[in-house]
């Protein structure tokens, strides 16, 4: 306490905003029937001053450090509560300038602390203006001078504790305040503060003291008045002990920076201390209410037990509205956890018949996290709410269903009874003076009916002591404790077992993540391959509209990548097989009329029965299906491209179109493009090369290639070739179209793929070769004898010059072995192919139109040969 001040920030204890219009003179602390502590304020101007005075018998006025001071009134005036404490306050309201000061709705607030206080005045009551209701405010009620100078008035309050104790200090920091209503701002208007401590007792613990930097050698000790009846320190714990009634026990005495203040008994001035001497602390708080001393005055029935009952029967009426909300709430919490729990449980179990699928990708997702983790997590949660019902919901309707909704039952039921006692007794009294057993009976009587009454009246009042002195609300607390502990161990459990898994959690996600990875690795590959098509599609548009040949794309990839896993077509080169073979590789859509065209015949391209066909180049061989989207049947014998040559085939009624050519039959194809078309002369190309080198043999590698089959092919290409014997052959545009193949490869190592080696000797070989036809034992192209060397993909027998000019043709027209030298190319396959062949059929297909006598001598000039052997072959200008 200080001196009183008009401002909030001074350090004073008792704040008086406006002294005339409210003053308050004088505070007694009451206990029993002792007033055991005043405290005065003294109008001395121009400071006022405030003293507190106590009889000596109640012990010494003591202080405490304030354990909320920040900067204000370090001190606070100390209270001894051994029972209920009653605090009377004397008002003096003066009239301002001759005029009339009223105050309406005069309000009492009781709060812990001054920040309390203001939060109730500016915040709550802004909220809730029905101040009445708050249940640590009264309306004291309207006060006017009513025309006179002044006008005194008395309040007095019973001390209850606005919080839960101070655990560390033993008691309670209070802070009180009256305030006016102020109709034209509609808010409250704080005229009077007050803070006090009140100690608990007994004292089980030692201080109530700070024990931190709280020194009171911060707190000048000059205040004290020098009309002390102790000479010595007043400090010094041997003065202090010898003190009548003090509280001190003798470990905290023994320290000199004891921070209780003892005054003299008799009435001291409270020091005015500096701000911003105060220690800081920041004091536990207590969880745990303590009980309050049984208040075994039960009152005698009278106004104050009637009043004592209505304040408590006024409290019921707000407790049950709180109650049943905290129940409502706790209730509906309870239920929606309930529900999505259930919600959650219903998630797990999808996830888990979704990961029970065969190679789900899902299941070590859910056997790892959800299984083991969310199972947790929602064991948690069920048990939380288990503990929610058990030691909450149930409990808090116990106490509203029983006690609470009964009170109203048991008021009803005190008031009849009371008024039932107070008619009989008045009945009882009115009756004339009796005499002998009569007298004694109704004596008797009354003293039944008057002990009955008061059981009841005694039951009564101890439930509503029960319901509103904290025992009831206690049991709450210690239930909401149990419930706390309940839930921060399950929670903690479900935390470490949690906490055991993390790591596998880890790695899980780590190579969820490193797939996820690939996938948009994969889709951003997809999009690029999308880009392209999208970009090649436009360059074909406007080379269909320009009619340029722009910059060579590749070859449309989805023409070759459309074959689905279980089709016999491999969609993918195989990566085992060398850059050769593999460009001798290619599948894809080609249109193509129903038969071939046999050689000689008439070819009108322009007609109707083309279809499409899935045609594969694989092992030397061209082979051509249909229903290829459903179920690929072969649908011509597979061409053997061994004995094939490829060319574009120009044709002005069909574009993109290209003809292999067989020794006994052609069959044309159209591609989708002239990228297409190149495309595919290339790897025909490429697999007659490697078909000829031996390296794309055809035994062996297709399943098609059996011996039956081939000799089936065999005989069609015989039949065939026999037919076309005697027709008349078509001139072509031969070297341009020789020009318009792209590239051949030539191969590299022969011992790339195993080919088979006939394992007899040369002499064997050339003597079968000339012994299928006499035609083979002339050169071909000159008639020269014996002809030694053999142009394995024009099936024919040559001399060494007509050889050696056949070499210079180039291996794409003429590809040239020795048959003496030679061991690796005249596979069984060949000899059989060569058997249906000879040098007089395929000079009737080369030399068709050839004038008589143009053909060289075998004594002709080589160069002579050479000619005519470039016009032959290269020009193809004797073919039909
Ligand atoms: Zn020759």
């Amino acid at each position: 306490m200080g001196a009183v001040s008009s401002s909030l920030n001074d350090p004073a204890a008792v704040y008086m905003a406006n002294e005339p219009r409210l003053r308050l003179d004088l505070i007694n602390v009451i206990s029993g029937t002792d007033t055991i502590l005043s405290i005065e304020t003294n109008d001395s101007s121009p400071a006022t001053m405030v003293t507190a005075k106590r009889e000596a018998k109640y012990g010494l006025v003591e202080f405490v450090q304030d354990v909320d001071a920040h900067g204000v009134a370090p001190l606070l005036l100390k209270v001894y509560k051994g029972g209920p404490l009653k605090m009377q306050f004397h008002f003096t309201i003066s009239q301002i300038d001759g005029a009339d000061t009223s105050l309406s709705g005069l309000t009492f607030i009781h709060a812990s602390s001054v920040k309390d206080i203001d939060n109730i005045v500016n915040r709550d009551f802004r909220q809730n203006p029905n101040m009445h209701t708050y249940p640590n405010a009264r309306l004291l009620g309207d006060y006017s001078t009513n025309g006179q100078p002044s006008f005194k008035f008395i309040w007095e309050w019973t001390w209850t504790p606005y919080t839960t104790i101070n655990t560390r200090y033993h008691g309670w920091r209070n802070s009180i305040c009256f305030a006016d209503y102020n109709k034209e701002t509609h808010s409250l208007c704080p005229l009077v503060q007050f803070s006090f401590w009140i100690q608990d007792l007994p004292k089980t613990l030692a201080s109530p003291l700070l024990d931190q930097t709280a020194s009171m050698s911060a707190v000048s000790p000059s205040p004290i008045p020098s009309n002390s009846t102790h000479t010595e320190d007043p400090f010094s714990p041997s003065s202090l002990s010898s003190m009548n009634g003090l509280r001190i026990c003798p470990s905290e005495s023994s320290h000199s920076d004891s921070t209780e203040i003892l005054v003299t008994p008799s009435s001291i001035n409270i020091p005015v201390l500096e701000a911003g001497a105060s220690p800081q602390a920041s004091p536990s708080i207590g969880l745990v209410m303590p009980p309050r001393p049984e208040d075994l005055n039960h009152p005698e029935d009278g106004p104050v037990f009637r009043a004592t009952m209505a304040e408590l029967e006024k409290r019921t009426a707000a407790q049950r509205a709180k109650i049943k909300r905290l129940l409502k709430s706790a209730q509906s919490a309870y239920e929606s956890q309930i529900a999505s729990n259930e919600q959650y449980e219903q998630f797990l179990n999808c996830l888990k018949s979704l990961s029970e699928a065969e190679n789900s990708p899902f299941r070590n997702t859910y056997e790892f996290y959800f299984e083991r983790v969310g199972r947790i997590i929602l064991n948690f949660q069920s048990t939380s709410c288990k503990d929610l019902l058990t030691f909450v919901i149930e409990p808090v309707k116990h106490l509203y269903d029983v006690d609470i909704k009964s009170a109203e039952f048991r008021k009803k039921e005190f008031d009849e009874e009371s008024r039932e006692y107070y008619n009989w007794t008045s009945r009882y009294l009115s009756k004339q003076e009796l005499a002998g057993k009569k007298k004694h009976d109704i004596d008797t009587k009354y003293q039944d009916k008057k002990k009955t009454f008061e059981l009841h009246r005694f039951d009564y009042y101890s439930f509503m002591q029960d319901l509103h002195g904290g025992r009831k609300e206690n049991e709450i607390v210690y239930q909401l404790c149990q419930y706390g502990e309940a839930q921060a161990r399950s929670y903690l459990d479900a935390a470490n077992n949690i906490q055991i898994l993390k790591p596998e959690l880890d790695t899980l996600l780590q190579s969820a993540g490193e797939t996820n990875k690939e996938w948009i690795k994969q889709r951003s590959g997809r999009e690029e391959q999308r880009r392209a098509l999208q970009k090649q599609s436009s360059v074909r548009e406007k080379k269909s509209i320009t009619g340029s040949a722009g910059p060579k794309s590749p070859a449309p990839r989805e023409v070759t990548n459309i074959s689905s896993p279980g089709s016999p077509f491999s969609s993918k080169p195989d990566p085992d097989l060398d850059i050769e073979s593999r460009n001798a590789r290619k599948e894809g859509l080609l249109w193509a009329l129903n038969r071939p065209v046999t050689i000689g015949e008439g070819i009108n391209l322009n007609i109707s029965g083309w279809h499409k066909y899935w045609v594969t180049v694989s092992g030397g061989r061209l082979s051509e299906y249909t229903n290829w989207k459903q179920n690929p049947e072969m649908h011509n014998e597979p061409i053997n491209l061994q004995v094939a040559q490829v060319r574009e085939a120009r044709s002005k009624e069909r574009r993109f179109c290209f003809e292999v050519v067989t020794p006994s039959y052609k069959r044309i194809y159209q591609a989708t493009s002239e990228d297409d078309m190149a495309s595919w002369i290339s790897a025909i190309s490429n697999a007659i090369l490697s078909s000829l080198d031996g390296t794309g043999s055809t035994v062996g590698q297709e399943g098609s290639s059996t011996p039956t089959h081939t000799k089936h092919v065999s005989n069609n290409i015989q039949n065939v070739l026999s037919r076309g014997l005697s027709s008349v052959n078509r001139r072509n545009t031969v070297s341009e179209n020789i020009r318009n193949l792209a590239k051949p490869i030539v191969p590299g190592k022969r011992s790339n793929l195993p080919s088979l080696k006939v394992e007899t000797d040369q002499l064997n070989i050339l003597s079968i070769i000339k012994g299928i036809s006499e035609s083979n034992c002339k050169c071909a192209d000159c008639d020269s004898p014996d002809p030694s060397w053999i142009s394995i993909n024009l099936m024919i027998t040559l001399c060494i010059d007509c050889g050696g000019v056949h070499r210079s043709l180039g291996t794409h027209i003429s590809k040239v072995r020795s048959l003496t030298l030679d061991t690796v190319s005249f596979t069984p396959d060949f000899i059989e192919a060569m058997k249906m062949y000879n040098n007089k059929l395929s000079n009737n297909i080369w030399e068709a139109l050839l004038p008589p006598g143009l053909k060289p001598q075998p004594n002709a000039d080589k160069s002579e040969k050479s000619a005519f052997i470039m016009a032959k072959y290269n020009e193809r200008k004797f073919l039909e």
